[in-house]
């Protein structure tokens, strides 16, 4: 490893210096040829990076971690996890690393971290390897997810690897480099409460209430406001995952954050055929995560972040409980308050009453789930009927009439057609769209990215030449799977 010859790249080293118990000093594997699959360029205009620069080798270097900025110091950041519910006390980075801070155009301190680096001291039985495929998805899907306008950390490049990776066959190897506001995660607390040492669980906490809740620190209970900061960012987050159909597919507790951001891109796929039961990752059995028990999954996942906490909320353990319980109690009001004020936004209603507007919905959910409807593009074409073309819209529903007698009800209150369209996606990464263009990257042909990427980072603008983007799935594609980056 050398020192970059670029002094332009400042990276801090505030969670190693602030929290050492959580960091161990470690660095990327050698990677010998390192080939650029995709890189962000507005995204590193953000971080003032350079393209060009990212583009030369010795940018390609800093891209994999083989050339670290004077100053930074690369650690595997420890976290426990509960994973499907079964709590595993030392997960941690095991094939990652936090290279360091940046800061960003807005003076706001950003995580650079890289994914598929190499094995590190977490790394258990794994190879500390990732694939083209994961790495790929991951980009395309949290950029996505951005452009909708939903917090998430963000992808500054992919970069192959030259190397094999051996899953059930070899596949080409890549590292990620990522950005977020923090990796501090859930299980980053459940970890520190674990190692029962208070001094570093405050630590923990400053460090976050700083990073992401500098309000907090003001409060008459600081610890108190950074556990009710974190209940509503993720009631929020949730709420917005319900309304574009995301389904993350491992809500573990490390892949949780405090910050609010989405993060760990690994078995997650977007609701076609609407059905709150969808479950795409083919570890899920039990359908724990299945987009419509994420609300609860988080929920649950807050819980455990309070356990964490208490210490920390009060002296009397029996209080800090209380504190905690109610402020937990908050999560449903605040997810269902973000989550039914999107509907109504998705369904172009602004002044309509509530009790009109709640039983509304209600009948469209569960229209569209009798008749598995497309849950992208039928907000579209809800927009098309409110403006006078019912042909599309009609197509989707077996119960016609049920259909029309609902549309009834709904064009009575006279939606407002431009304003759902504002709200509702033209473009999701469509899961057999993005199956095929990371297969084809996968064997060197990067063709089909170029358009998913433009579809899906601009996705409320319809253009010409993207139709696939927005078509539902096709019938072999209801019972689509998504396998683990592991
Ligand atoms: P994930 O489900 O991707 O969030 O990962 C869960 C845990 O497994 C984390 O501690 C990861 O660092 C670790 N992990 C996943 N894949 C690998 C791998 N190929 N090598 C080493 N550790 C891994
Ligand atoms: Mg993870």
């Amino acid at each position: 490893m050398s020192p970059a010859s670029t002094p332009s790249v400042v990276l801090g080293d505030r969670f190693a210096r602030e929290l050492p118990e959580l960091a161990r000093p470690w660095q990327a594997e050698r990677v010998d040829d390192p080939r650029l699959l995709v890189l962000n360029e507005p995204l590193a205009g953000e971080l003032g990076l350079d393209p060009d620069w990212l583009r030369s080798p010795q940018g390609l270097r800093l891209l994999v971690g083989n050339v670290v900025p004077a100053g930074a110091r690369p650690v595997a950041q420890a976290y426990a996890g509960h994973q499907f519910g079964g709590y595993t006390p030392r997960l941690g980075d095991g094939r990652a690393l936090l290279l360091g801070e940046l800061t960003d155009d807005g003076g706001f301190p950003r995580d650079l971290h890289l994914k598929g680096s190499g094995r590190t001291p977490f790394a258990r039985g794994g190879d500390g390897l990732a694939a083209v495929g994961p790495m790929l998805r991951e980009y395309v899907v949290s950029e996505a997810m951005h452009a909708l306008g939903i917090p998430t950390t963000r992808s500054l490049a992919v970069v192959a690897t030259g190397r094999a990776v051996q899953r059930e066959t070899p596949l080409p190897g890549a590292v990620l480099a990522r950005v977020a506001g923090s990796h501090l995660r859930v299980g980053s607390f459940v970890f520190a409460r674990a190692t029962d040492d208070l001094d570093l669980l405050r630590r923990l906490a400053d460090h976050a209430i700083s990073r992401h809740y500098p309000y907090a620190a003001e409060a008459d209970r600081p610890y108190l406001a950074l556990y009710e900061a974190v209940v509503h960012a993720q009631a929020a987050l949730i709420a917005r995952w319900m309304l574009v159909g995301f389904v993350h597919g491992v809500m573990n507790t490390d892949n949780m954050t405090i910050s609010g951001e989405t993060i760990d891109y690994g078995p997650c796929a977007f609701l076609e055929a609407y059905d709150p039961a969808t479950v795409y990752s083919s570890i899920d059995h039990q359908g724990r995560y299945a987009y419509g028990n994420q609300p609860a999954v988080g929920e649950w996942n807050l819980a455990r972040l309070a356990e964490s906490l208490l210490p920390l909320l009060h002296d009397d353990e029996q209080q800090a409980v209380a504190l905690a319980v109610e402020t937990l109690g908050g999560f449903r009001g605040q997810y269902l308050a973000v989550w039914n004020a999107g509907m109504r936004t998705k369904l172009g209603l602004y002044a309509a009453p509530d009790d009109v507007v709640t039983p509304l919905v209600e009948e469209l959910l569960r229209l569209m789930h009798q008749s598995q409807v497309d849950h992208t593009s039928l907000y579209r074409d809800l927009a098309t009927l409110a403006r006078g073309d019912a042909a599309p819209v009609r197509s989707r529903f077996l119960d016609l009439a049920a259909f029309e007698a609902w549309s009834a009800r709904w064009l009575s209150l006279s939606p407002d057609p431009d304003a759902m369209d504002r709200a509702n996606p033209v473009y999701i990464p469509r899961n057999e769209l993005l199956e095929q263009a990371l297969s084809a990257a996968t064997q060197g042909d990067l063709a089909p990215l170029a358009p998913l990427l433009d579809a899906v980072t601009r996705p409320f603008e319809p253009r010409p030449g993207l139709e696939a983007h927005a078509a539902p799935a096709s019938a072999d594609f209801v019972h689509y799977q998504t396998f683990c980056g592991t």
